[in-house]
Protein backbone atom coordinates (compact mmCIF):
# COMPACT_ATOMS: atom_id res chain seq x y z
CA UNK A 1 0.00 0.00 0.00
CA UNK A 2 2.79 1.83 0.59
CA UNK A 3 3.43 2.68 -2.78
CA UNK A 4 0.16 4.39 -3.55
CA UNK A 5 0.53 6.67 -0.64
CA UNK A 6 -1.27 9.49 -1.09
CA UNK A 7 -3.60 7.32 -1.86
CA UNK A 8 -8.33 6.89 -1.72
CA UNK A 9 -9.81 3.89 -1.53
CA UNK A 10 -13.10 2.73 -2.50
CA UNK A 11 -15.69 2.44 0.08
CA UNK A 12 -14.70 -0.98 0.75
CA UNK A 13 -11.38 -0.06 1.41
CA UNK A 14 -9.58 -1.41 -1.86
CA UNK A 15 -6.98 1.38 -2.58
CA UNK A 16 -6.60 3.57 -5.73
CA UNK A 17 -4.05 5.99 -6.58
CA UNK A 18 -6.46 8.82 -7.74
CA UNK A 19 -10.14 9.80 -6.26
CA UNK A 20 -11.57 10.98 -10.09
CA UNK A 21 -10.84 7.15 -11.79
CA UNK A 22 -13.49 6.31 -14.85
CA UNK A 23 -12.95 3.33 -17.25
CA UNK A 24 -14.30 3.68 -20.52
CA UNK A 25 -14.13 2.60 -24.33
CA UNK A 26 -12.84 5.61 -26.44
CA UNK A 27 -14.38 6.07 -29.86
CA UNK A 28 -11.53 7.28 -31.12
CA UNK A 29 -12.96 10.16 -32.41
CA UNK A 30 -13.23 11.87 -29.12
CA UNK A 31 -15.82 11.24 -25.86
CA UNK A 32 -15.88 7.35 -24.74
CA UNK A 33 -18.68 5.03 -23.18
CA UNK A 34 -18.52 4.65 -19.85
CA UNK A 35 -18.48 1.27 -17.92
CA UNK A 36 -20.11 -0.29 -15.39
CA UNK A 37 -16.91 -1.54 -14.10
CA UNK A 38 -16.23 2.20 -12.88
CA UNK A 39 -16.59 1.16 -9.65
CA UNK A 40 -15.13 4.56 -7.79
CA UNK A 41 -17.18 6.67 -10.61
CA UNK A 42 -20.49 4.56 -9.73
CA UNK A 43 -19.89 5.01 -5.68
CA UNK A 44 -19.84 8.89 -5.79
CA UNK A 45 -22.46 9.43 -8.23
CA UNK A 46 -24.96 7.00 -5.94
CA UNK A 47 -23.32 8.61 -2.71
CA UNK A 48 -23.27 12.08 -4.19
CA UNK A 49 -27.22 11.32 -4.34
CA UNK A 50 -28.28 10.21 -1.54
CA UNK A 51 -26.15 12.45 0.85
CA UNK A 52 -28.99 14.69 2.36
CA UNK A 53 -30.55 13.10 5.19
CA UNK A 54 -34.77 14.79 6.06
CA UNK A 55 -34.08 18.35 7.95
CA UNK A 56 -36.10 18.55 10.80
CA UNK A 57 -39.42 19.61 10.77
CA UNK A 58 -38.77 22.50 12.77
CA UNK A 59 -35.34 23.84 14.60
CA UNK A 60 -33.58 23.45 11.18
CA UNK A 61 -31.10 25.97 11.19
CA UNK A 62 -28.61 25.99 13.98
CA UNK A 63 -25.60 26.73 15.77
CA UNK A 64 -24.15 24.64 18.03
CA UNK A 65 -20.55 23.18 20.36
CA UNK A 66 -19.80 21.80 23.02
CA UNK A 67 -18.54 22.26 26.37
CA UNK A 68 -19.72 21.41 30.49
CA UNK A 69 -21.84 21.14 32.93
CA UNK A 70 -20.35 22.45 36.29
CA UNK A 71 -22.10 21.89 39.65
CA UNK A 72 -21.58 25.45 41.54
CA UNK A 73 -24.60 25.14 44.16
CA UNK A 74 -25.85 22.58 46.15
CA UNK A 75 -29.35 21.37 45.34
CA UNK A 76 -28.85 17.53 47.13
CA UNK A 77 -32.02 18.92 49.39
CA UNK A 78 -34.55 18.52 45.91
CA UNK A 79 -32.92 16.05 43.73
CA UNK A 80 -30.53 13.23 43.80
CA UNK A 81 -29.44 13.46 40.26
CA UNK A 82 -25.39 12.53 40.31
CA UNK A 83 -24.60 14.86 37.32
CA UNK A 84 -26.04 18.19 40.01
CA UNK A 85 -24.37 16.68 43.04
CA UNK A 86 -21.22 17.81 44.12
CA UNK A 87 -19.60 21.27 43.95
CA UNK A 88 -16.79 21.49 41.03
CA UNK A 89 -18.37 17.88 39.36
CA UNK A 90 -18.32 18.32 35.95
CA UNK A 91 -20.02 16.45 32.91
CA UNK A 92 -20.05 16.42 28.73
CA UNK A 93 -22.33 18.84 27.18
CA UNK A 94 -23.43 19.11 23.42
CA UNK A 95 -25.79 22.38 22.71
CA UNK A 96 -27.63 23.16 19.67
CA UNK A 97 -29.58 26.55 19.56
CA UNK A 98 -31.90 27.02 16.12
CA UNK A 99 -34.72 28.93 14.64
CA UNK A 100 -37.88 27.07 14.62
CA UNK A 101 -40.02 27.69 11.72
CA UNK A 102 -37.32 28.52 9.02
CA UNK A 103 -35.52 25.84 6.80
CA UNK A 104 -31.91 24.26 7.16
CA UNK A 105 -30.76 26.97 4.39
CA UNK A 106 -32.61 30.08 5.96
CA UNK A 107 -30.94 33.08 7.36
CA UNK A 108 -30.01 33.59 10.99
CA UNK A 109 -31.39 36.80 11.76
CA UNK A 110 -34.73 36.39 12.07
CA UNK A 111 -37.72 36.90 14.45
CA UNK A 112 -38.34 33.88 15.73
CA UNK A 113 -38.12 31.75 18.83
CA UNK A 114 -34.75 29.93 19.28
CA UNK A 115 -34.88 25.94 20.59
CA UNK A 116 -32.04 26.08 23.09
CA UNK A 117 -31.29 22.26 23.28
CA UNK A 118 -29.08 20.91 25.75
CA UNK A 119 -27.61 17.08 26.22
CA UNK A 120 -25.60 16.91 29.58
CA UNK A 121 -23.48 13.29 29.12
CA UNK A 122 -24.17 11.69 32.85
CA UNK A 123 -22.58 8.93 34.93
CA UNK A 124 -26.51 7.66 34.80
CA UNK A 125 -27.62 8.84 31.24
CA UNK A 126 -28.00 11.22 29.03
CA UNK A 127 -29.94 14.31 30.62
CA UNK A 128 -31.72 16.22 28.22
CA UNK A 129 -33.14 20.23 28.26
CA UNK A 130 -34.74 20.86 25.22
CA UNK A 131 -35.42 24.43 26.63
CA UNK A 132 -36.50 27.88 24.12
CA UNK A 133 -35.21 31.36 24.63
CA UNK A 134 -38.86 32.23 25.88
CA UNK A 135 -40.46 31.28 28.62
CA UNK A 136 -43.45 30.31 27.79
CA UNK A 137 -45.08 28.92 24.23
CA UNK A 138 -47.98 29.47 21.83
CA UNK A 139 -50.38 26.48 23.43
CA UNK A 140 -50.94 24.31 26.03
CA UNK A 141 -53.02 22.00 24.48
CA UNK A 142 -50.66 19.38 22.14
CA UNK A 143 -52.65 19.20 19.66
CA UNK A 144 -52.36 22.05 18.46
CA UNK A 145 -48.56 21.72 18.52
CA UNK A 146 -48.62 21.15 14.73
CA UNK A 147 -50.88 23.50 13.66
CA UNK A 148 -49.13 26.22 15.08
CA UNK A 149 -45.70 25.36 13.43
CA UNK A 150 -47.30 24.95 9.88
CA UNK A 151 -48.89 28.45 10.38
CA UNK A 152 -45.17 30.13 11.09
CA UNK A 153 -44.47 28.33 8.25
CA UNK A 154 -44.84 28.08 4.29
CA UNK A 155 -48.57 28.67 2.84
CA UNK A 156 -48.92 25.18 1.18
CA UNK A 157 -50.15 26.36 -1.71
CA UNK A 158 -47.56 29.41 -2.71
CA UNK A 159 -44.72 28.07 -0.62
CA UNK A 160 -43.70 31.58 0.79
CA UNK A 161 -44.67 32.42 4.30
CA UNK A 162 -48.10 33.97 4.98
CA UNK A 163 -49.19 36.88 7.63
CA UNK A 164 -53.18 35.50 7.22
CA UNK A 165 -52.43 32.13 8.66
CA UNK A 166 -49.74 33.16 10.91
CA UNK A 167 -52.72 35.11 12.39
CA UNK A 168 -55.65 33.37 11.11
CA UNK A 169 -54.09 31.12 13.59
CA UNK A 170 -52.90 33.21 16.55
CA UNK A 171 -56.77 35.34 16.88
CA UNK A 172 -58.35 31.59 16.86
CA UNK A 173 -55.95 30.24 19.95
CA UNK A 174 -55.66 33.83 21.77
CA UNK A 175 -53.18 31.82 24.69
CA UNK A 176 -51.12 32.41 22.71
CA UNK A 177 -51.03 36.08 23.35
CA UNK A 178 -48.33 35.97 25.79
CA UNK A 179 -46.07 33.99 23.62
CA UNK A 180 -46.46 37.08 20.83
CA UNK A 181 -45.39 39.20 23.37
CA UNK A 182 -42.15 37.86 23.47
CA UNK A 183 -41.91 37.20 19.95
CA UNK A 184 -42.30 40.92 18.85
CA UNK A 185 -40.35 42.42 21.50
CA UNK A 186 -36.49 43.04 21.42
CA UNK A 187 -35.69 39.06 22.59
CA UNK A 188 -37.61 37.88 19.46
CA UNK A 189 -34.73 38.70 17.45
CA UNK A 190 -31.52 37.79 19.13
CA UNK A 191 -27.79 39.38 18.13
CA UNK A 192 -26.45 36.07 18.97
CA UNK A 193 -27.14 32.62 19.78
CA UNK A 194 -24.10 33.73 22.74
CA UNK A 195 -26.85 36.61 23.83
CA UNK A 196 -29.99 34.40 24.66
CA UNK A 197 -31.22 32.39 27.47
CA UNK A 198 -32.89 28.96 27.81
CA UNK A 199 -35.69 28.10 30.11
CA UNK A 200 -37.67 24.84 30.10
CA UNK A 201 -40.95 26.58 30.00
CA UNK A 202 -42.18 22.35 30.95
CA UNK A 203 -42.66 21.59 34.33
CA UNK A 204 -40.29 18.98 35.43
CA UNK A 205 -39.91 17.48 38.98
CA UNK A 206 -36.91 17.03 40.94
CA UNK A 207 -37.02 14.02 43.26
CA UNK A 208 -35.21 12.15 46.08
CA UNK A 209 -34.89 8.23 46.85
CA UNK A 210 -36.83 9.23 49.56
CA UNK A 211 -39.97 9.71 47.65
CA UNK A 212 -39.72 13.38 47.81
CA UNK A 213 -40.30 15.48 44.88
CA UNK A 214 -40.46 19.15 43.87
CA UNK A 215 -41.70 20.96 40.55
CA UNK A 216 -39.56 22.73 39.06
CA UNK A 217 -38.59 24.93 35.62
CA UNK A 218 -35.20 25.60 34.83
CA UNK A 219 -33.58 28.78 33.71
CA UNK A 220 -30.53 29.11 31.54
CA UNK A 221 -29.23 32.51 31.75
CA UNK A 222 -26.71 33.71 29.49
CA UNK A 223 -23.60 35.61 31.11
CA UNK A 224 -22.64 37.64 27.64
CA UNK A 225 -26.14 39.92 28.26
CA UNK A 226 -29.23 40.07 26.36
CA UNK A 227 -28.42 41.24 22.77
CA UNK A 228 -30.79 42.21 19.85
CA UNK A 229 -31.04 43.48 16.55
CA UNK A 230 -33.54 45.44 14.98
CA UNK A 231 -35.89 44.35 12.19
CA UNK A 232 -33.74 46.57 9.93
CA UNK A 233 -30.61 45.49 11.17
CA UNK A 234 -31.98 41.64 11.12
CA UNK A 235 -33.14 42.04 7.61
CA UNK A 236 -29.74 43.08 6.27
CA UNK A 237 -27.84 41.05 7.82
CA UNK A 238 -29.46 38.02 6.73
CA UNK A 239 -28.91 39.15 3.20
CA UNK A 240 -25.07 39.80 3.73
CA UNK A 241 -24.07 37.34 6.19
CA UNK A 242 -26.97 34.35 6.72
CA UNK A 243 -25.26 32.09 9.01
CA UNK A 244 -24.56 35.06 11.01
CA UNK A 245 -25.09 32.99 14.63
CA UNK A 246 -23.07 29.80 13.55
CA UNK A 247 -20.12 31.99 12.69
CA UNK A 248 -20.19 33.97 15.84
CA UNK A 249 -20.02 31.21 18.00
CA UNK A 250 -17.61 29.67 16.37
CA UNK A 251 -15.66 32.37 16.24
CA UNK A 252 -15.96 33.38 19.98
CA UNK A 253 -14.86 29.87 20.95
CA UNK A 254 -12.08 30.12 18.34
CA UNK A 255 -10.70 32.96 20.05
CA UNK A 256 -11.10 31.62 23.78
CA UNK A 257 -14.24 33.69 24.93
CA UNK A 258 -16.10 30.36 25.97
CA UNK A 259 -20.02 31.46 26.20
CA UNK A 260 -21.74 30.22 29.20
CA UNK A 261 -24.87 30.45 31.27
CA UNK A 262 -25.82 29.97 35.00
CA UNK A 263 -28.23 27.01 34.83
CA UNK A 264 -31.00 27.83 37.63
CA UNK A 265 -34.49 26.48 38.52
CA UNK A 266 -37.83 28.06 40.12
CA UNK A 267 -38.51 25.29 42.96
CA UNK A 268 -42.24 24.54 43.90
CA UNK A 269 -43.17 22.01 46.79
CA UNK A 270 -46.14 20.04 45.63
CA UNK A 271 -48.39 21.33 48.99
CA UNK A 272 -48.07 25.38 47.73
CA UNK A 273 -49.18 24.58 44.07
CA UNK A 274 -53.36 24.70 44.65
CA UNK A 275 -51.86 28.47 46.40
CA UNK A 276 -49.77 29.00 43.47
CA UNK A 277 -51.28 31.97 41.15
CA UNK A 278 -51.27 29.80 37.87
CA UNK A 279 -51.35 26.53 36.59
CA UNK A 280 -47.89 25.46 37.16
CA UNK A 281 -48.77 22.82 34.42
CA UNK A 282 -49.28 25.38 31.79
CA UNK A 283 -46.80 26.12 29.78
CA UNK A 284 -48.05 29.39 28.68
CA UNK A 285 -47.66 31.13 31.90
CA UNK A 286 -44.31 31.76 34.05
CA UNK A 287 -43.50 31.23 37.45
CA UNK A 288 -43.61 34.85 39.08
CA UNK A 289 -40.29 35.38 40.32
CA UNK A 290 -40.83 37.27 43.60
CA UNK A 291 -42.98 34.11 44.32
CA UNK A 292 -40.60 31.36 43.05
CA UNK A 293 -37.48 32.90 43.08
CA UNK A 294 -34.39 31.56 40.93
CA UNK A 295 -32.37 28.97 42.41
CA UNK A 296 -28.81 28.57 40.82
CA UNK A 297 -27.34 24.88 40.48
CA UNK A 298 -24.44 24.74 37.81
CA UNK A 299 -23.62 26.81 34.84
CA UNK A 300 -22.83 25.26 31.10
CA UNK A 301 -19.74 26.87 29.22
CA UNK A 302 -19.01 26.38 25.73
CA UNK A 303 -15.58 25.70 24.48
CA UNK A 304 -15.24 23.33 21.73
CA UNK A 305 -16.31 23.54 17.94
CA UNK A 306 -17.81 20.66 16.18
CA UNK A 307 -15.03 19.00 13.97
CA UNK A 308 -17.82 18.09 11.46
CA UNK A 309 -21.58 19.71 11.30
CA UNK A 310 -23.12 16.32 10.34
CA UNK A 311 -21.67 14.24 12.73
CA UNK A 312 -21.51 16.19 15.32
CA UNK A 313 -24.80 18.82 14.98
CA UNK A 314 -26.91 17.65 12.34
CA UNK A 315 -27.33 14.14 13.81
CA UNK A 316 -27.83 14.79 17.35
CA UNK A 317 -31.46 14.49 18.81
CA UNK A 318 -32.25 15.95 21.94
CA UNK A 319 -35.73 14.65 23.91
CA UNK A 320 -37.55 15.90 26.79
CA UNK A 321 -37.96 12.17 27.48
CA UNK A 322 -34.12 12.10 28.15
CA UNK A 323 -34.24 12.51 31.67
CA UNK A 324 -31.29 10.56 34.81
CA UNK A 325 -32.87 9.71 38.17
CA UNK A 326 -33.64 12.26 40.06
CA UNK A 327 -35.84 14.12 37.38
CA UNK A 328 -38.64 12.88 36.00
CA UNK A 329 -42.01 14.15 33.60
CA UNK A 330 -45.11 16.33 35.40
CA UNK A 331 -48.43 16.11 35.01
CA UNK A 332 -47.49 19.16 31.85
CA UNK A 333 -49.58 17.98 28.83
CA UNK A 334 -46.87 20.03 26.57
CA UNK A 335 -43.58 18.02 28.06
CA UNK A 336 -45.63 14.76 28.35
CA UNK A 337 -46.74 15.20 24.37
CA UNK A 338 -43.27 16.61 23.47
CA UNK A 339 -41.47 13.02 25.37
CA UNK A 340 -43.36 11.13 21.97
CA UNK A 341 -42.61 13.49 19.58
CA UNK A 342 -39.24 14.33 19.79
CA UNK A 343 -37.83 11.17 19.63
CA UNK A 344 -40.34 9.95 17.35
CA UNK A 345 -38.34 12.53 15.21
CA UNK A 346 -35.26 11.38 15.62
CA UNK A 347 -36.11 7.85 14.46
CA UNK A 348 -38.11 8.98 11.17
CA UNK A 349 -35.51 11.61 10.73
CA UNK A 350 -32.21 9.75 11.92
CA UNK A 351 -33.27 5.84 12.54
CA UNK A 352 -34.18 3.84 15.00
CA UNK A 353 -30.59 3.31 15.91
CA UNK A 354 -30.16 7.35 15.57
CA UNK A 355 -29.20 6.47 19.95
CA UNK A 356 -25.78 4.80 18.66
CA UNK A 357 -24.53 7.55 16.91
CA UNK A 358 -21.39 8.96 18.56
CA UNK A 359 -22.95 12.24 18.94
CA UNK A 360 -26.12 10.76 20.95
CA UNK A 361 -24.62 7.96 22.37
CA UNK A 362 -24.16 8.08 26.25
CA UNK A 363 -20.97 7.91 28.28
CA UNK A 364 -22.20 5.77 30.89
CA UNK A 365 -23.06 1.73 30.38
CA UNK A 366 -26.02 0.95 27.70
CA UNK A 367 -27.49 -2.37 28.34
CA UNK A 368 -31.31 -2.77 26.77
CA UNK A 369 -30.68 -6.53 25.14
CA UNK A 370 -34.91 -6.19 23.89
CA UNK A 371 -33.73 -3.23 21.81
CA UNK A 372 -31.94 -5.06 19.46
CA UNK A 373 -31.60 -6.01 15.83
CA UNK A 374 -32.69 -3.19 13.42
CA UNK A 375 -31.17 -1.37 10.60
CA UNK A 376 -27.12 -0.15 10.55
CA UNK A 377 -26.67 -1.79 14.01
CA UNK A 378 -22.80 -1.35 14.22
CA UNK A 379 -22.88 -3.08 17.63
CA UNK A 380 -22.37 -6.33 18.87
CA UNK A 381 -25.75 -6.35 19.26
CA UNK A 382 -25.91 -8.37 22.83
CA UNK A 383 -24.43 -11.53 21.33
CA UNK A 384 -26.58 -14.63 22.83
CA UNK A 385 -28.16 -12.62 26.24
CA UNK A 386 -31.69 -13.33 26.38
CA UNK A 387 -34.28 -11.07 23.96
CA UNK A 388 -37.17 -11.70 25.99
CA UNK A 389 -37.92 -10.49 29.60
CA UNK A 390 -38.14 -12.38 32.73
CA UNK A 391 -34.74 -14.26 31.82
CA UNK A 392 -32.94 -15.86 35.05
CA UNK A 393 -30.26 -16.69 33.11
CA UNK A 394 -27.07 -14.86 34.01
CA UNK A 395 -26.62 -12.59 30.86
CA UNK A 396 -23.01 -12.60 28.90
CA UNK A 397 -22.99 -8.56 27.87
CA UNK A 398 -24.17 -7.06 31.45
CA UNK A 399 -21.70 -5.49 33.42
CA UNK A 400 -23.73 -4.05 35.80
CA UNK A 401 -25.08 -5.51 39.40
CA UNK A 402 -28.38 -8.18 38.77
CA UNK A 403 -31.48 -6.59 40.26
CA UNK A 404 -32.64 -8.97 43.53
CA UNK A 405 -35.13 -10.62 43.42
CA UNK A 406 -38.55 -8.74 43.83
CA UNK A 407 -37.18 -5.34 42.01
CA UNK A 408 -37.69 -5.00 38.46
CA UNK A 409 -35.09 -4.86 36.39
CA UNK A 410 -33.79 -1.07 37.62
CA UNK A 411 -32.71 0.00 40.85
CA UNK A 412 -36.12 0.59 42.85
CA UNK A 413 -35.21 4.22 43.54
CA UNK A 414 -35.81 4.77 40.30
CA UNK A 415 -39.32 4.20 40.03
CA UNK A 416 -41.35 6.86 39.52
CA UNK A 417 -42.34 9.29 42.45
CA UNK A 418 -46.47 9.76 42.46
CA UNK A 419 -47.99 13.24 41.95
CA UNK A 420 -50.83 13.77 44.22
CA UNK A 421 -52.11 16.52 42.29
CA UNK A 422 -55.59 15.66 40.80
CA UNK A 423 -57.62 16.42 43.08
CA UNK A 424 -55.96 19.71 44.51
CA UNK A 425 -54.50 21.62 41.39
CA UNK A 426 -56.41 24.12 39.79
CA UNK A 427 -57.12 22.48 36.41
CA UNK A 428 -56.56 24.99 33.07
CA UNK A 429 -59.37 24.60 30.62
CA UNK A 430 -56.88 24.07 27.87
CA UNK A 431 -58.73 24.63 25.14
CA UNK A 432 -60.84 27.75 26.23
CA UNK A 433 -59.01 31.15 26.34
CA UNK A 434 -60.08 33.65 29.65
CA UNK A 435 -58.69 37.18 31.12
CA UNK A 436 -56.78 34.98 33.10
CA UNK A 437 -54.24 34.57 30.22
CA UNK A 438 -53.78 38.36 28.95
CA UNK A 439 -52.57 38.91 32.91
CA UNK A 440 -49.24 38.40 32.83
CA UNK A 441 -48.58 39.80 28.47
CA UNK A 442 -49.63 42.80 30.75
CA UNK A 443 -46.93 42.73 32.96
CA UNK A 444 -44.44 41.76 30.25
CA UNK A 445 -45.99 44.98 28.41
CA UNK A 446 -45.49 47.02 31.75
CA UNK A 447 -41.72 45.60 31.51
CA UNK A 448 -40.80 47.07 28.40
CA UNK A 449 -42.59 50.24 29.69
CA UNK A 450 -39.21 50.97 31.83
CA UNK A 451 -37.18 49.55 28.75
CA UNK A 452 -36.05 53.08 26.95
CA UNK A 453 -38.74 53.01 23.76
CA UNK A 454 -39.43 49.07 23.90
CA UNK A 455 -43.31 49.41 23.80
CA UNK A 456 -42.23 51.32 20.38
CA UNK A 457 -40.11 48.72 18.95
CA UNK A 458 -42.40 46.04 19.72
CA UNK A 459 -45.75 47.94 18.43
CA UNK A 460 -43.08 48.39 14.71
CA UNK A 461 -42.23 44.88 15.20
CA UNK A 462 -45.49 44.17 14.85
CA UNK A 463 -46.78 46.08 12.91
CA UNK A 464 -44.32 45.22 10.25
CA UNK A 465 -46.16 41.48 10.36
CA UNK A 466 -49.79 42.39 10.28
CA UNK A 467 -49.37 44.85 7.94
CA UNK A 468 -49.09 41.84 5.51
CA UNK A 469 -52.58 40.41 6.18
CA UNK A 470 -54.77 40.88 3.43
CA UNK A 471 -58.21 40.29 4.98
CA UNK A 472 -59.14 43.52 7.17
CA UNK A 473 -61.33 41.33 9.43
CA UNK A 474 -57.97 39.65 10.75
CA UNK A 475 -56.11 42.90 11.12
CA UNK A 476 -59.33 44.03 13.34
CA UNK A 477 -59.19 41.02 14.98
CA UNK A 478 -55.49 40.87 15.91
CA UNK A 479 -55.69 44.93 17.43
CA UNK A 480 -58.71 43.20 19.17
CA UNK A 481 -56.34 40.91 20.50
CA UNK A 482 -53.92 43.26 21.90
CA UNK A 483 -56.00 45.68 22.87
CA UNK A 484 -57.11 43.12 25.76
CA UNK A 485 -53.46 43.29 26.92
CA UNK A 486 -53.45 47.33 26.90
CA UNK A 487 -56.21 49.60 24.90
CA UNK A 488 -53.59 51.63 24.01
CA UNK A 489 -51.49 49.28 22.94
CA UNK A 490 -54.15 47.94 20.75
CA UNK A 491 -54.97 51.44 19.10
CA UNK A 492 -51.70 52.14 18.80
CA UNK A 493 -50.82 49.23 16.64
CA UNK A 494 -53.63 50.18 14.63
CA UNK A 495 -52.66 52.88 13.64
CA UNK A 496 -48.95 52.25 12.69
CA UNK A 497 -50.21 49.34 10.65
CA UNK A 498 -52.68 51.28 8.49
CA UNK A 499 -50.52 53.78 7.90
CA UNK A 500 -47.86 51.30 6.88
CA UNK A 501 -50.54 49.84 4.75
CA UNK A 502 -51.70 53.06 3.42
CA UNK A 503 -48.15 53.72 2.17
CA UNK A 504 -47.38 50.74 0.57
CA UNK A 505 -49.26 49.67 -2.40
CA UNK A 506 -46.21 46.95 -3.85
CA UNK A 507 -46.72 43.54 -2.77
CA UNK A 508 -49.04 44.55 0.13
CA UNK A 509 -49.07 40.80 1.25
CA UNK A 510 -45.08 40.96 1.77
CA UNK A 511 -44.03 41.06 5.44
CA UNK A 512 -40.89 41.52 7.14
CA UNK A 513 -40.87 37.85 8.79
CA UNK A 514 -38.10 36.04 6.88
P1 LIG B 1 -40.11 40.29 37.06
O1 LIG B 1 -41.05 41.45 36.89
O2 LIG B 1 -39.47 40.03 38.35
O3 LIG B 1 -38.98 40.34 35.94
C1 LIG B 1 -39.31 40.48 34.61
C2 LIG B 1 -38.46 39.55 33.80
O4 LIG B 1 -38.76 39.78 32.42
C3 LIG B 1 -36.96 39.84 33.88
O5 LIG B 1 -36.40 39.21 34.96
C4 LIG B 1 -36.45 39.29 32.57
O6 LIG B 1 -36.29 37.88 32.64
C5 LIG B 1 -37.64 39.49 31.64
N1 LIG B 1 -37.51 40.59 30.71
C6 LIG B 1 -36.95 41.80 30.90
N2 LIG B 1 -37.08 42.55 29.80
C7 LIG B 1 -37.73 41.80 28.89
C8 LIG B 1 -38.16 42.00 27.57
N3 LIG B 1 -37.98 43.16 26.94
N4 LIG B 1 -38.80 41.01 26.93
C9 LIG B 1 -39.02 39.85 27.55
N5 LIG B 1 -38.65 39.58 28.82
C10 LIG B 1 -38.01 40.55 29.47
O7 LIG B 1 -40.84 38.97 36.60
P2 LIG B 1 -42.23 38.39 37.03
O8 LIG B 1 -41.99 37.00 37.39
O9 LIG B 1 -42.97 39.26 37.97
O10 LIG B 1 -43.00 38.42 35.65
C11 LIG B 1 -43.38 39.62 34.98
C12 LIG B 1 -43.42 39.33 33.52
O11 LIG B 1 -42.07 39.15 33.08
C13 LIG B 1 -44.11 37.99 33.20
O12 LIG B 1 -45.49 38.16 33.02
C14 LIG B 1 -43.41 37.53 31.98
O13 LIG B 1 -44.10 38.00 30.85
C15 LIG B 1 -42.04 38.17 32.06
N6 LIG B 1 -40.99 37.19 32.38
C16 LIG B 1 -41.10 36.39 33.49
C17 LIG B 1 -40.24 35.36 33.69
C18 LIG B 1 -40.46 34.41 34.81
O14 LIG B 1 -40.00 33.29 34.72
N7 LIG B 1 -41.13 34.80 35.88
C19 LIG B 1 -39.09 35.13 32.77
C20 LIG B 1 -39.01 36.08 31.70
C21 LIG B 1 -39.95 37.05 31.50
P3 LIG B 1 -34.89 37.14 32.70
O15 LIG B 1 -34.30 37.56 34.01
O16 LIG B 1 -35.23 35.71 32.65
O17 LIG B 1 -34.07 37.62 31.55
Amino acid sequence: MGSYLPYYTLAEGAPLPRNDTIEQVSTGSGGGHVLLTSTQLIEQLAHFSRERIPERVVHAKAAGARGYYEVTDDVSDITDADFANGIGKKSDVLMRISTVGPERGSADTVRDFRGFAVKIKTAQGNQDFVCNNQPVFFVRNPSKFPSVNRSHKRNPATNSSDANMFWDFHVNSQESIHALMFLFGDRGLPSSVRHVNGYSGNTYKFTKADGTYHYVRMHIKTNQGIHYFTNSEGAELAGKEPDKHILDLQDAINTGEFPSWDVCVQVIHPRDIASAPIDIFDMTKVWPKKQFPLRKMGRLVLDRNPSNWLAEIEQAAFSPSNMVPGIEPSPDPMLQARMFAYPDAARYRLGINHTFLPTNAPKSEVYVPTERDRRMNFTTNYGDDPNYVGSKLKPMNFKGTLPQSGQNGHAANQMKTLDQVETTAPITAFTTVSDNDFEQPRALWEVMAKQDGAQERFINNLAAHVSGVTHKMLREQTYEMFGKVDAKLGEDLKKVTEAKLEGNHAHPHKTAWH
